[in-house]
């Protein structure tokens, strides 16, 4: 029987997987090979809270494929030469794999492709992450899409041709020969904190069976509701499968399949419409990425290229990142991704409106972080998650997106169980004070000592600061 490499990058599953379905078949044998080369991830190598969760799933997918009789073959980059060495060494005659969409992987994956095909091997990619493939959505005049609802009437056609592939229960042996073991590659963070990351596992379970468990008891669950109880940080309002869904534990494409077959009644249809749309977020991320690949470090409406960003004040920005602003929803946001490795979307839109409108300092310090602590870490999402709330992306208005934090606490988390589950010095602040407490005389000072008495920025100057700075020549809002 001919062998074929399965090149394993997020696509960390073994169901729906149209790489390896494609080798099983064409006849091959499959030998799966994961290979660490996250430095061809530059300038965007996976962060701290990445590899922590990639620990944990290379684990969890070595344990399945033993399990139905093949292995996981472990090697460290460069992903070309090594793909080269161990295609030699099996005797395989294919490469097979699914695509990626950040323009490093991109590049590399071309190259790749070019060195293995120039070698006399047959090298195959596949769709494995998307619903719809950056270039299969098109406008009218046959260009990219820029502005969601536009995109997303014509993407979500995708959802009415879905199909997925089970995953196999029996695959041949692999060759004997050299694999890292999943400890070589130095993947723990432990050095930070003393096990900084060792918190997320209490709230995670890294793998296909855990993203599974979460689609069940989505479907089950906080579906029902969904469109409303999505914004409520309190409560279990949402899937929680972006890591899954960035480690590709499990396909968009599985999602859709399990929401389509659920019997799902009447009253549920506008949540289950909503829901789809947010997957669509993530289709118009890949979208946008792609097609204007800049974006991840530079923004998207060059009219903002000579805005006035403030100089960062380091103490400013330490302080945001790990919520001691004195602004209690940002504070909450903060701690809860340092301690768990995400945050509430709606709490993200909050933060990054508090960086990049009240501190005003550039969206890529809010990326940056981001990047190194969310477990989802996923740069097209990142991306347009920050300058969309930075006002810099895609679509226009950035004025009305000054979020009040004051606002948003009071509307979104209006008991304040949110912002008490993770500050809890504010534990007896009443709840009803909790998205302004520095306007109530000396109520911190009596009830939470150790907490900032007011905010590292006063919110109604940096607001009326920000809108003027906004409202410049500079940065008008182009379409
Ligand atoms: C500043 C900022 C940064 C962000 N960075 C990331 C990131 O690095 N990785 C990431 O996956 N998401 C990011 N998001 C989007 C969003 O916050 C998360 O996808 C969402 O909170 C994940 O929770 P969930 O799986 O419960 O979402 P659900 O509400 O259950 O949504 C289902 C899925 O849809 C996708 N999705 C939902 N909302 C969005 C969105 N606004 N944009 C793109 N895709 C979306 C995600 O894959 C998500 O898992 C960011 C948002 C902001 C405002």
């Amino acid at each position: 029987m001919s062998r074929a490499l399965v090149w394993f990058r997020r696509d960390l599953r073994l169901d729906d997987h149209p790489a390896l379905q494609a080798a099983l078949k064409a006849g091959h044998a499959p030998v799966p090979v994961y290979i660490h080369a996250p430095e061809e991830e530059a300038p965007w190598a996976p962060g701290a809270a990445s590899h922590a969760w990639l620990e944990r799933s290379l684990r969890s997918l070595r344990e399945a494929l033993r399990a139905i009789g093949s292995d996981l073959i472990i090697r460290q980059g460069p992903s070309t030469e090594t793909l080269l060495a161990l295609a030699k060494e099996c005797e395989a005659e294919a490469v097979y794999w699914h695509r990626l969409y950040e323009p490093a992987s991109i590049a590399r994956d071309s190259a790749t492709k070019a060195a293995l095909k120039a070698a006399g091997l047959q090298a195959e990619s596949h769709n494995g992450a998307l619903l719809a493939e950056p270039w299969t959505v098109k406008t009218g005049n046959g260009d990219s899409y820029r502005v969601f609802t536009p995109f997303w009437k014509n993407a979500r056609q995708a959802l009415d041709g879905n199909t997925t592939h089970g995953a196999p229960t029996s695959l041949p042996t692999v060759p004997n020969v050299h694999s890292l073991d999943i400890d070589a590659l130095g993947l723990r963070p432990h050095a930070r904190e003393g096990g900084w990351e060792l918190g997320f596992w209490r709230h995670w379970q890294p793998g296909e069976a855990g993203a599974a468990e979460l689609l069940e008891a989505f479907i089950d669950g906080a579906l029902h509701g969904y469109k409303e109880q999505r914004n409520f940080p309190d409560r279990t309002g949402t899937s929680k499968l972006s890591p899954h869904l960035h480690f590709g534990e499990i396909s968009p494409r599985r999602i859709v399949a399990a929401l389509q077959s659920a019997r799902v009644p009447a009253k549920s249809q506008p949540d289950l419409d909503h829901y789809y749309s947010e997957l669509g977020w993530r289709e118009f991320s890949h979208h946008l990425l792609f097609h204007f690949p800049h974006t991840s470090n530079d923004n998207m409406n060059p009219r903002f290229a000579e805005f006035r960003w403030a100089d960062v004040d380091e103490a400013r920005l330490a302080a945001w990142q790990r919520g001691r602003t004195g602004v209690p929803i940002v504070d909450a946001g903060m701690r809860e991704l340092y301690a768990t490795g995400w945050m509430h979307n709606r709490v993200r839109m909050v933060v990054a409106s508090f960086l990049t409108k009240n501190l005003r300092y550039h969206w890529i310090h809010g990326a940056r972080w981001f990047w190194d602590t969310l477990v989802d870490a996923s740069l097209p999402n990142n991306t347009q998650g920050w300058q969309w709330t930075a006002g810099t992306g895609a679509d226009a208005a950035p004025y009305f997106r000054i979020f009040s934090p004051v606002a948003q606490a009071e509307k979104f988390d209006p008991k304040g169980a949110y912002i008490q589950r993770w500050v809890p010095e504010l534990a007896k602040v009443p709840g009803a004070a909790l998205g302004e407490p520095w306007a109530h005389g000396d109520l911190l000072q009596r009830t939470a000592p150790g907490y900032p008495r007011r905010p590292i920025v006063d919110l109604k100057a940096s607001r009326a600061e920000a809108l003027a700075a906004y409202s410049g020549p500079k940065s008008l809002p182009h379409d």
